[in-house]
């Protein structure tokens, strides 16, 4: 180097690297040091010290593992996914990529039956079995409690998709038999502007598998993403807000009840109301039950509105009492959720004495579905309840999850025959069969029952002829407001 040129910086080095000891033991160690210069300004040795840091580094990467990874599975966690896809995204000439979603949260319900454990090592058993689908192209990861993640590259557009999906299905169809629980598989091209936005395309995933999934569910679905899942998303929200505010004893208005008569055809006359909630928003408009009556449930909020909904129904039978009307008796839908609270039996009863409404005056409607929980548990709480004298009816029989056979072990006073078999009456002769059959077995197990949707005369002859206890239906009156039913009631009493 020239006496005129500017000497280097006289800067002092540091680094770790991986050394093999004489020994062959394998060590990390760190350097540090600085040049020792002659007149010249070269380099004419090195000072400095080496430091053995493998405790240290072991501790890193420990570290480092544990941000990366899931505990329980050892599979890359979420925040590694999510810098692996921004990090790709932000490359060029990027391959085809698909993100691909499996919600098993229906596992939880593992755990309330048989324990953390359980449930934790089925979780495992899936890691395990999902693993099976990994290829070159694929990595699987696990990104919340009972959530994994495919992340696939190269892959053969939207048909190689729903085979990979497929291929999902058959690996884990064993479990998903075994535990009798189901679930989603959400798939999700990663293309247009949003190619880097990591976060957004989680999302997206995870509102594809959240969408459809259903507790009662006992096999896997498919589900491709679509752009319209965000707006049905944020008018979800939208009605979860007001539900939650309705909760809180607010917006009182914008939740009312409907009544439908309910006809019996012994005494010939009409013999109760079956209460229909209706939602109506200010910026939504009308919403319908199939639609808020999920949402309310999945939030846990129909606990309050259920209670808000009892009450009023109540108020109905006091209602009809005060303007002589009689003792009209009112059919109220309660949810799952609702009557596994702890203290719902003793509530609904005080609720009933300080109204001053009578226990035989009250018929609840229950679904199936609710069976397929603790039924043991569930039939302690209907058994007292009908202790008291109420009324306890399966709505939508026929569709859900018992069995005809199961029946006998509910229970209940009497069987909804859902619509489904009472619109098999227009149709061919042997099809009225399966719904005289259902009349007269439950018969025989000692219920009741009510044919539900009854739209037209021909159901209605039928109906009575094969024995079917009460009607409901557009033919016997539509839902109707407060003031209708109970000129309705008043028509029939003269
Ligand atoms: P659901 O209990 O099976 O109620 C019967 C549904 O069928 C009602 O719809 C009723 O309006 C309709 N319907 C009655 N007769 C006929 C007919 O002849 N033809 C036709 N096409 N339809 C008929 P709605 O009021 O829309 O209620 C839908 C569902 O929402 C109910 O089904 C029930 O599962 C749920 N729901 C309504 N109110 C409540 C509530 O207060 N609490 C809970 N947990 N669920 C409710
Ligand atoms: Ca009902
Ligand atoms: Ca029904």
């Amino acid at each position: 180097m020239s006496g005129s040129e500017q000497s280097p910086p006289h800067v002092p080095y540091k680094m770790e690297y991986e050394i093999t000891t004489a020994q062959g033991q394998k060590k990390w160690v760190l350097e540090m040091g600085q040049g020792v210069y002659d007149s010249d300004g070269q380099i004419e040795a090195l000072e400095g010290i080496i430091l053995d840091i493998t405790d240290r580094k072991k501790f890193e990467n420990h570290l480092q593992y544990m941000n990366e990874h899931d505990p329980l599975t050892g599979l890359y966690n979420r925040e590694y996914l999510e810098n692996l896809l921004t990090e790709d995204g932000n490359q060029n000439g990027n391959p085809k990529r698909a993100l691909i979603g499996i919600n098993l949260s229906t596992l939880h319900l593992l755990t309330a039956q048989y324990g953390f454990h359980y449930s934790q090592g089925v979780v495992k058993k899936v890691a395990e079995t999902l693993e099976e689908c990994c290829h070159r192209d694929c990595q699987l990861f696990k990104t919340y409690e009972y959530r994994f993640v495919f992340y696939l590259k190269n892959y053969h557009g939207l048909a190689g998709l729903e085979e990979f999906c497929r291929e999902v299905i058959q690996v884990l169809e064993t479990i998903i038999k075994a535990e009798r629980v189901g679930g989603v598989i959400g798939a999700l091209e990663i293309q247009g502007d949003d190619q880097t936005e990591a976060d957004l395309l989680l999302k997206r995933l995870l509102i594809t598998t959240e969408k459809s999934i259903d507790l009662f569910d006992r096999d896997l679905k498919i589900c491709f993403y679509d752009q319209s899942f965000e707006e049905a998303i944020l008018r979800e929200e939208k009605i979860i807000g007001h539900l939650a505010r309705i909760g809180e004893g607010e917006e009182r208005e914008s939740l009312f009840l409907c009544y439908q008569p309910i006809f019996d055809v012994t005494s010939d006359q009409i013999c109760s109301f079956e209460a229909l909630a209706r939602l109506r928003l200010e910026e939504l408009g009308m919403i319908p039950p199939f639609e808020f009556i999920p949402l309310a449930e999945k939030t846990k909020l129909i606990d309050p509105i259920g209670w808000t909904i009892i009450r009023e129904a109540f108020g109905f039978i006091q209602e009809a009492q005060t303007r002589g009307l009689g003792k009209i008796k009112i059919s109220i839908n309660i949810s799952a959720i609702q009557l596994i609270q702890e203290d719902f039996s003793s509530r609904l009863l005080e609720m009933i004495h300080e109204m001053e409404v009578e226990p035989t005056q009250v018929i609840l409607e229950i679904t199936e579905s609710v069976f397929s929980g603790d039924y043991e548990e569930i039939n302690r709480i209907l058994g007292k309840l009908r202790k008291q004298g109420l009324f306890i009816a399966i709505d939508d029989f026929g569709t859900g999850y018992s069995s005809l056979a199961r029946e006998r072990e509910l229970d209940v006073d009497c069987l909804k025959i859902d619509k489904y078999f009472i619109d098999k009456l227009l149709e061919t002769e042997p099809d009225k069969a399966i719904t005289g059959g259902i009349i007269s077995m439950a018969h025989k197990l000692g219920h009741c029952t009510i044919a539900e949707g009854v739209e037209q005369e021909i159901q209605k002859k039928y109906l009575v002829e094969q024995g079917c206890d009460m009607l409901q239906g557009y033919l016997i009156g539509k839902p109707m407001d407060l003031e209708s039913a109970l000129k309705l009631l008043e028509k029939e009493s003269v």
